[in-house]
């Protein structure tokens, strides 16, 4: 299985408030309180929610919809988006 490969730029936890699946408490800046601004880190990531986990959320909701690849693509698209807003467009691919 190919996994979603994430660059870990952190900005999907970053301004989540309010967010349809987003359920989890914010800082008063809207960012998720498990998210670590000096390591750009979840600090429950094996905890973290299903909407929080590309792959499982993929298999738990999508599967029957799309290909596990067109999944990521789409995923990778959105994260290039809020990348673009932010002006980081140069960041190294993580492992995910
Ligand atoms: S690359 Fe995408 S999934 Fe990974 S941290 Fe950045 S916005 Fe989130
Ligand atoms: S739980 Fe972790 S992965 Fe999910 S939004 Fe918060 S910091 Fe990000």
């Amino acid at each position: 299985m190919c996994k979603f490969d994430c660059e870990r730029c952190g900005l999907c936890c970053q301004k989540v408030r309010g967010n349809r699946f987003f359920d989890l408490e914010t800082t008063p800046e809207g960012d998720c309180i498990h998210y670590d601004h000096a390591t750009r880190l979840c600090r429950i990531y094996d905890h973290r929610p299903i909407y929080c986990r590309v792959d499982d959320f993929y298999d738990l909701h999508v599967k029957p919809a799309m290909t596990r690849e067109e999944y990521h693509q789409k995923i990778h698209a959105i994260c290039r988006e809020l990348q673009f807003e932010q002006g980081l467009n140069d960041l190294k691919r993580g492992k995910g």
